[in-house]
C-alpha cells in the first residue's frame, strides 16, 4: 500500500459524503501555517514564509478552529518550519483525537530534538521531508552545508523508530532528470515510504530565475512518469499525464486550503495579492471558485502543482472505469 488504508478509506468516505449533500466543491486538504519562522531561507520558498516571528504564531486553539470550520481530513503542518511551533505536540495529538491524518513538512533539521521521543508513531502522522536533490543541490537550494546529511540521519533514524517518513522534491529548471531518479532510489535504499514530486512554483517575491515554464515542466515529467513505473512516486497517474502535457484538467483550489498566521489565504496558497479572510464563509463564499478552475489569470500560466490539479486528476480517472482500476492499482501498489 502507498498509504495505511485508515488513509485511502477516509478520503473515500470524505467524497462519498460530500456527494451525497451534493457538494460540487469541498475541502480534503488544509494547509495549516501556524508560523511563518523557519530556521532555513531556501533560494525557492517565497519571503514571507521564512522571516516571521515566533511570536506571530497562531495559537493552537485558532488551528483547531480552523480545522472545525473547514472540515478537510487531512491536514498539512507546513509554515515556516513546523517543527518550531512549541505547541506541536498538543497540536498534533488533537488532530489525532478529532481523527485527522497528518502530513508533517519539514527540513528535518529539529526532528530528533522536537519529535523522536516526543510525538509517538501513527498510523495518522507522515513525516515529510523536504529534498531538493542529492547533497550538493540540496544544500544550495537551503543556502547552507550539511543540510542534506542531517535530513538523511534523520529519515533513517524516523523508519527506526517506526514512523512513516516520504521526501518531498521540488522539480527547478536546473534539476537533473538523473538526479531526481537518485533521489527515488535514495527513497527504497532508506526504506522511506515514498516520494511525492513537484514542479516549482514561480514566486513572485523570489528574484533568481529558476523556475519551469510550462513546456520544461511537460517535457521534466514525460520522463517522470517514466520513473513513476519503478519507484514510489506520490502522485496519481492522471496527474502525473497533466504534468507531462497528456491531458488538460481544470485547477481545484479549493480542495487544498490554506490558513496562515494573516487568515484564510485566496484562492491558493501559491498565489500573492488576492488578500486574506479571518472567517471561513467568508472566505469560501466570496472567492470566485469558477474563475480560478479555468486557469485564465497569468499567475496560474505556469503552474502545475499538486495542490490545485490532484482532486482533478481523481475526478478525472474516476469518469472510467479504466481510470478507475488505474487509480485503485496505483493506491494498492507499493
Ligand atoms: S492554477 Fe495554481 S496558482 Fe492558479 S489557482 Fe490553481 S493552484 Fe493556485
Amino acid at each position: 500500500m502507498r498509504f495505511p488504508l485508515g488513509f485511502t478509506l477516509t478520503q473515500a468516505k470524505h467524497r462519498a459524503k460530500m456527494e451525497r449533500a451534493g457538494q460540487k466543491r469541498y475541502p480534503t486538504v488544509l494547509m495549516l501555517e501556524p508560523l511563518y519562522t523557519c530556521n532555513l531561507a531556501c533560494i525557492g520558498c517565497s519571503t514571507e514564509r521564512y522571516t516571521g516571528k515566533l511570536k506571530d504564531r497562531m495559537s493552537v486553539e485558532t488551528c483547531f478552529k480552523a480545522v472545525e470550520d473547514c472540515g478537510a481530513p487531512i491536514i498539512n503542518i507546513c509554515g515556516g518550519e513546523p517543527t518550531l511551533y512549541p505547541e506541536l505536540p498538543e497540536l498534533i495529538a488533537g488532530l489525532i483525537e478529532r481523527g485527522k491524518y497528518i502530513i508533517l513538512c519539514t527540513n528535518a533539521l529539529k526532528l530528533a530534538e522536537k519529535v523522536y521521543g516526543v510525538i509517538p508513531p501513527s498510523d495518522h502522522l507522515f513525516l515529510m521531508v523536504h529534498l531538493d536533490g542529492m547533497k550538493e543541490t540540496h544544500d544550495y537550494v537551503c543556502n547552507r552545508e550539511g543540510v542534506f546529511d542531517k535530513a538523511i540521519e534523520m529519515v533513517r533514524e524516523g523508519k527506526k523508530r517506526g514512523y512513516y517518513v516520504y521526501l518531498n522534491t521540488t522539480v527547478y529548471k536546473e534539476t537533473k532528470i538523473e538526479e531526481v531518479e537518485a533521489l527515488c532510489k535514495l527513497v527504497d535504499e532508506l526504506s522511506a515510504n515514498g516520494i511525492l514530486i513537484s514542479p516549482g512554483y514561480e514566486y513572485q517575491s523570489v528574484e533568481r530565475d529558476i523556475f519551469l515554464t510550462k513546456e520544461q515542466t511537460h517535457e521534466k515529467f514525460r520522463r517522470i512518469r517514466e520513473l513513476a513505473k519503478s519507484y514510489k512516486i506520490n502522485a496519481t497517474p492522471t496527474f502525473l499525464d497533466f504534468a507531462a502535457g497528456m491531458v488538460d484538467l481544470p485547477c481545484s483550489p479549493w480542495s487544498t486550503v490554506n490558513f496562515t498566521p494573516k487568515g484564510w489565504k485566496a484562492p491558493c496558497y501559491l498565489i500573492e495579492g488576492e488578500g486574506y479572510y479571518q472567517d471561513w464563509n467568508e472566505f469560501w463564499n466570496k472567492t470566485d471558485w469558477a474563475y480560478w478552475e479555468r486557469r485564465e489569470d497569468s499567475r496560474c500560466t505556469n503552474c502545475k502543482m499538486h495542490s490545485g490539479s490532484e482532486h482533478s486528476a481523481v475526478e478525472e480517472a474516476m469518469k472510467t472505469w479504466k481510470g478507475t482500476l488505474r487509480l485503485a492499482a496505483w493506491s494498492f501498489m507499493g
